[in-house]
Formats: C-alpha cells, sequence, structure tokens
C-alpha cells in the first residue's frame, strides 16, 4: 500500500499552537464534524462563510492577527486540544465496527470506483445524486472501518456554476477549479515528481496525474490529464464531468477503468473485491482480465476470477439512460487493447453488445453485469425493474430469477443532519448514538423529546433558510447584474411562519418539477390563502445539453416571477450540496413527483427526514419502501397508467387534494395554547423513528458487507485454484 508518499501541501504559516489545522483541512473528517467546523468559523466567521467553508482557502487568506488572537484565547485552545484528540481518536480505529464484526478479514481491501464523489461544496467534482451516494458510501466506510479505497476523477472545471435569466433560461458559467485550494493532495513518485499513470488511446498514450483525497480514514484517489507531456486536448480530457461528446466519454472511461487499476497497482493495493459504482468504470475488468492473460491465464479462466471479485450497482432504469458506444467507436479505441486479452474481435465486441433504440451499441452495464458476481439495484422497485431491464441476457432463467438484487440507498447522517438536530439527539439518546444509527430501538426513544423543544428546532432551521435565501438575493441585487424581480424570484418575501415545501433536484423532465403548475389557478389559491399561506422552493440545475430540462427550468421560472405568486413561490439559484443543507434541513415538507419508476431511488427526501421533514412523494424509489401511511404523504398510488398525460393529471389531483385536505389543516389547524401543531410534530417523529435508521447509509455499507463483498472475499481468487468456466 501506498507509503511514504504523505506530503501535505505547505500553504500555510500557522502558528505552531495551531499547526494541526492544516491536518484537519486536508481530511474531510471535518465535512461530518460540527467541532471541526467550528474550529475554522470561530477564528473568523465571516470569511468562513465568504469562502464557502472552504478550510483550505481560509487558512490561506486568515489573517494573521486573527490566528494570534485566538491563540490567546484559552477557551478556544482547549477547545482546539479537544477535536484534534477525538480526531486522533477516530482517526487510530481501535475498535470499528468492521473490526469486531470481522476481525478474520481485516487484510482484505474493496476498491471503489465511481465518475463522481460529492463529499463537499468545497470540492465541486459532483452533478448529483450519483456523486452525493459515491460520497456518502466512502464516508461511511470510514466510520465503519472498512477497508476501502476509493477511485475517480478531479474534474478541473467542475461541472458548473448556474445563473438563471430574468427569462429563466439556465446560464452555464464555467468556473475553473484552484486545485491548491482544493483538499487534494498529490502523490509524488521517489524522484519528486508528481505520480502518473498512462493509459493507451488511439495512436498515443496519455498521462493522468495522482491526487489523494483523505475522507477520514478512507483514500480517494483522483486523476486528471492536465499534464505538460501530453497534447493539448489531452489536457482536457478530464476537465468537465458528462460531456456528451462520445471520444472524450469513451476516453474518460477508459481512463477511470482501466487507468484506476493501474493506479490502484502502482500504490501497491491488491484489492479482493472491486465495486463499480454505475457503468462508467466497468472497463476495469478488461484491465484485470488483461493481467492475468498476461500471466498466462487463457481469457476464460481470467474471466472466471475477475468475475468473482466484482460487485455491479445499477442506478438507471430506462435502457436509453445507460452508456453505451458505437461499435466502431469501441473499435477505434480497443484495436490496440484486444490481443492482449486473446480473444477475437467478435467475442470482445459481444462482451457489451445489446440492441438498442440506435441499432446495436457496447453497453457499459452489460460488460458490468457479465462480468461481475454481485449485482444490485439501489431500490427495491429499481431491482425488479433492473430485472425485467436486463432478462435478456439470463434467456434461461425467469424474470425473477434474474441474478440483480437490491440494496436500497441511504444517506450519511453525520453529513446531512443540523447541528441543532446532533445536540438535540445527544441529550436524548446520549452521546454516543451516532455509533446506533441503525438501531431500530434506539429511536424510539424519540417519543421522549418535548413537542417544544423539537418545534423550536424546526422554526430555528427555517429561519435559518429564509436568511441564507434573502442574504442571497441581497448579494444578486448588490452586484447589479439582475432584474428587481429575479430579488424576489430569489426569496426576499420568503418568510418563517409560513408552511414551505422544498422542492430541490436535478430537472429531469422524468422528475416533472412543474407538477405543482398543472392547475395554476389551484396552486394560487393555495399558497396565497390569507390564513394558511403556503411557500415553495425550488432549486436544481439541468444538464447543459438537455433543453427539455431547461425548459422545464424556465416553465416554473416564469411562475416564480409572476406577480400573482406574491413571492411565494422561490427559485434558488445554483443548487449544489450547500444550497441542499439549508433545504433538507430548513423546509417543512419535502415534495418529489417523479414519474414511476424512473427515480431508482431517490436520497434527498432521506436528508430531509433526519432533520424533521416530511415527505410527500410519489410511491417511487426509497418513498416506496418508506412510507407506512403515518410517517408523510403519499401522491397518487401504484397503480401506472398507459398515458404519460393522464398519469400527470391523476397525479397532480392527489397532490393538491393532500395538500388542502391534509398537510395544510395539520399544519395550521389544531394548534394547543401554546401554538405548538402537536399532530404535526407527531408526525415528524413517527417520520425520524422509521425513516432515520433505514434510511441511513449505515444500514446500506453492512448491507453492503454482508450481501455483496463478503461472499467474494471468502470466494478464493487464486488462479490455480479456479475451476475454468466456459460461457
Ligand atoms: C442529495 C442530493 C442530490 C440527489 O437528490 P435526489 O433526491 O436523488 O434527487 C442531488 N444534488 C444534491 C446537491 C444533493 O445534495
Amino acid at each position: 500500500m501506498e507509503q511514504n508518499l504523505r506530503v501535505l501541501p505547505n500553504h500555510f504559516s500557522l502558528p505552531r499552537r495551531l499547526s494541526r489545522l492544516s491536518e484537519l483541512a486536508y481530511n474531510l473528517w471535518w465535512t461530518w464534524n460540527p467541532e471541526a467546523q467550528m474550529l475554522f468559523s470561530f477564528i473568523d466567521k465571516l470569511l468562513w462563510e465568504r469562502l464557502s467553508h472552504n478550510p483550505i482557502a481560509f487558512l490561506r487568506q486568515v489573517e494573521r492577527s486573527r490566528l494570534n488572537a485566538v491563540t490567546g484565547d484559552r477557551n478556544y485552545l482547549d477547545f482546539y486540544d479537544r477535536v484534534l484528540r477525538n480526531f486522533d481518536n477516530y482517526m487510530k480505529g481501535e475498535s470499528t465496527w468492521y473490526k469486531r464484526t470481522y476481525p478474520n478479514l481485516t487484510d482484505k481491501q474493496i476498491a471503489y470506483f465511481s465518475f463522481e464523489f460529492g463529499l463537499h461544496e468545497s470540492l465541486p467534482v459532483y452533478a448529483g445524486g450519483l456523486g452525493i451516494l459515491s460520497g456518502d458510501h466512502l464516508k461511511e466506510a470510514s466510520d465503519l472501518g472498512m477497508p476501502l479505497v476509493a477511485v475517480g476523477f478531479v474534474y478541473i472545471l467542475g461541472y458548473f456554476a448556474q445563473r438563471i435569466t430574468e427569462d429563466g433560461w439556465q446560464e452555464t458559467r464555467t468556473q475553473v477549479l484552484k486545485l491548491d485550494e482544493m483538499p487534494v493532495i498529490p502523490l509524488y513518485d521517489e524522484d519528486g515528481r508528481q505520480m502518473v499513470v498512462n493509459v493507451e488511446l488511439p495512436k498515443r498514450t496519455v498521462a493522468a496525474r495522482l491526487w489523494k483525497v483523505q475522507v477520514g480514514r478512507v483514500s480517494l484517489y483522483l486523476m486528471d490529464t492536465n499534464v505538460a507531456t501530453n497534447n493539448q486536448t489531452d489536457q482536457q480530457l478530464t476537465s468537465r464531468l458528462y460531456t456528451s461528446d462520445l471520444d472524450v466519454r469513451i476516453s474518460q472511461e477508459i481512463l477511470l477503468g482501466i487507468g484506476g487499476v493501474r493506479v490502484l497497482r502502482k500504490l501497491n493495493y491488491k484489492p479482493d473485491v472491486w465495486h463499480m459504482n454505475e457503468g462508467h468504470s466497468a472497463f476495469l475488468v478488461l484491465e484485470r482480465i488483461r493481467e492475468l492473460v498476461e500471466q498466462g491465464s487463457s481469457f476464460d479462466e481470467a474471466a472466471a476470477v475477475v468475475r468473482k471479485s466484482n460487485v455491479f450497482t445499477t442506478h438507471t432504469p430506462v435502457p436509453a439512460g445507460n452508456d453505451a458506444f458505437p461499435f466502431w467507436l469501441v473499435d477505434k479505441y480497443f484495436d490496440h487493447f484486444i490481443p492482449g486479452l486473446k480473444i477475437s474481435r467478435d467475442d470482445f465486441i459481444k462482451l457489451g453488445s445489446t440492441h438498442s433504440e440506435w441499432g446495436e451499441q457496447f453497453s457499459m452495464p452489460v460488460l458490468a453485469l457479465k462480468l461481475s458476481d454481485q449485482r444490485n439495484g439501489v431500490s427495491e422497485l429499481h431491482g425488479q425493474v433492473s430485472r425485467r431491464m436486463w432478462q435478456f441476457l439470463w434467456p434461461d432463467l425467469t424474470e425473477d430469477e434474474v441474478p440483480i438484487s437490491h440494496i436500497t440507498n441511504g444517506v450519511h447522517t453525520g453529513s446531512w443532519i443540523a447541528r441543532r438536530m446532533r445536540l438535540l439527539f445527544d441529550r436524548y439518546f446520549g452521546p454516543d448514538w451516532m455509533q446506533h444509527i441503525d438501531d431500530l430501538e434506539m429511536w424510539s426513544q424519540i417519543d421522549e423529546i418535548p413537542d417544544a423543544e423539537l418545534w423550536a428546532i424546526r422554526r430555528h432551521l427555517k429561519r435559518k433558510l429564509v436568511t441564507f435565501a434573502n442574504e442571497r438575493a441581497r448579494r444578486a441585487w448588490l452586484s447589479n447584474s439582475i432584474h428587481p424581480v429575479q430579488v424576489i424570484a430569489g426569496g426576499v418575501l420568503l418568510e418563517q411562519y409560513s408552511l414551505t415545501i422544498g422542492f430541490a433536484r436535478r430537472f429531469a423532465t422524468y422528475k416533472r418539477a412543474n407538477l405543482v403548475m398543472r392547475d395554476i389557478d389551484r396552486l394560487l389559491r393555495i399558497i396565497n390563502n390569507p390564513s394558511m399561506p403556503v411557500q415553495i422552493v425550488f432549486a436544481g440545475k439541468a444538464h447543459p445539453a438537455d433543453e427539455p430540462g431547461k425548459l422545464l427550468i424556465q416553465e416554473v421560472y416564469r411562475m416564480v416571477k409572476d406577480s400573482h405568486a406574491g413571492g411565494r413561490l422561490v427559485f434558488l439559484e445554483d443548487y449544489d450540496m450547500n444550497v441542499a443543507r439549508y433545504l433538507v434541513q430548513g423546509v417543512d415538507v419535502w415534495m418529489n413527483t417523479p414519474r414511476r419508476p424512473l427515480e431508482a431511488s431517490g436520497t434527498s427526501g432521506q436528508k430531509a427526514a433526519i432533520n424533521g421533514v416530511l415527505n410527500f412523494s410519489c410511491l417511487d424509489g426509497w418513498w416506496r419502501e418508506g412510507f407506512n401511511g403515518r410517517n408523510g404523504w403519499a401522491i397518487g398510488d401504484e397503480l401506472d397508467h398507459p398515458d404519460p398525460n393522464q398519469q400527470d393529471e391523476i397525479d397532480a389531483a392527489s397532490m393538491y387534494d393532500t395538500m388542502e385536505k391534509e398537510i395544510i389543516p395539520l399544519y395550521y389547524a389544531n394548534r394547543s395554547a401554546d401554538n405548538l401543531p402537536n399532530e404535526w410534530i407527531g408526525m415528524i417523529k413517527e417520520s425520524i423513528r422509521t425513516l432515520a435508521p433505514q434510511f441511513s447509509t449505515r444500514r446500506m455499507l453492512k448491507e453492503y458487507m454482508s450481501q455483496m463483498y463478503l461472499p467474494e472475499m471468502e470466494s478464493e481468487t487464486e488462479p490455480d485454484q479456479e475451476p475454468v468456466e466456459n460461457r
């Protein structure tokens, strides 16, 4: 394993007494430990906010006088010592769940590959749900002490920053990441140069530099091709996430899969399990087969070995959403690679070939499915959909027998829970409650929390959201670049006592952000009821190439701007993890309206639930499993109508009815003498009790361990002990 490479960049001149702040800044442990965040913010609160909670930028820019001030502050120093003691104990990891549960497997290694990792807003190399899930996976693996190592990219141009014009059109702004202000640590060779791995692309070799991100106890290695020895075009190869250029896309996937294996080899990792999070990394199976063939195995022998140690998680419930390449492109990129596998070109193509709307293509999920022994979807319904979708790969099996199981997604509690909620649980569940997140029993103590205390925190969090929106709108107005009506659209008229609904996610058309606008008059009547006003806060980005998605934003934005909405409909620009945190903590109701069964899981509603926000969603993905009739509300039912327009009509009607007859009265009516909505608070408690343990990454990672990783760790992977599988 990697040795002697850990040289932290030395960008800061810190007083010696505070020198370990740099260590904290370079370990994302701080992102889920509010006390570590306070260690920074306490030094200069305004600067901390202005730099979007980026401790590296912060330590580079903070004034020396501020540092000197806290160095003389007894209380600060005690606090500093305590936080670092906790950090050291955590990093030592003497009695982790993994060590206690699998003492015989501590020398095993799991490699986790993903196209994107959403760890924190200050490292914007993610686009949405898939990335956040990957990030949460790493944080939880760290908490549990799982021996996991991860591979991905640092995209120097990030995803994109979003601006909305007065007319509601999404403009994309490119930001160039300053790597010296990111928690990425360059890895160096013995000769002092930054480490690279090489990958062959048509008629050239491309080099990728290596960076390391420390996520608690887990190491994440990131590649980027911005290397002087590459030609100009290749230097840009990894600059953007999810480009639509097929040459760039296949090159990135070759780098992730094939280059990623080489990264781990270079650093002397010998993973026993290889987890492909979605199909983008599926080329890794080819590199691993090539390695074994080079050592003398036949293709079939090598494939059998490799298959036994691969895990594949699919996230895409529609065939068209899956990553696939035309054969000519695969030929162009794999011409030189195929001979090393000792199979024919046609047999190679068969590894991934599938029929699609566009004729035959080479499908990444097909490659991953064929060469993994463990395969799963990300919710129960998505498991069913996946078995139906991929049944053609197992023609001898019935749909139910198709070997694709499911593990429902969860969220990393520490990353998404508000600090006040965490402190509340500290008080009522005991200070080590985070050790027991997936323990149903523990959560039943929620009933001991007095309604007034819980409600005070809910009100505080909503106030924070309102202030956040106000401040952003003010700053945008100050920039002198927006129309006055955009100030209102940005939330200056939001207020803290109205029932507030949140809707934030990627603007993909299947998520139907405009469903709530289907009957505009009815919507306006609902939100403008003077005795029971309702506000809806929208946020989300559309992929820059997704014209229907951008039109959807425009439709929503036009309504938001409409004076008849009275400023009660709001659009927050530039949805990212920071905006997400304010929203999932601050609103009263989290709404989601996907067209079934296209929301493979969804996770934002899970983040909302742990903060005492009630879910109001279609019975798709995780909510179909989470909803019990008493812990939130369903939109529509489980009957799917063949006509999508009819389906929208039915779902919209169900949505309005439930808002008018159940949600709004429950929030406003029947208040007790001290103005507490006791029934609402009762529902919050039912929601937290039932959802927080189940939809946590704690439960999820333990399932990955027992169902996916363990069988592979226990199977012997030495080539000469393997039966030869002929296919
Ligand atoms: C959680 C999250 C998502 C994914 O939410 P879904 O419910 O799956 O749509 C996307 N973007 C951000 C910034 C998030 O925090």
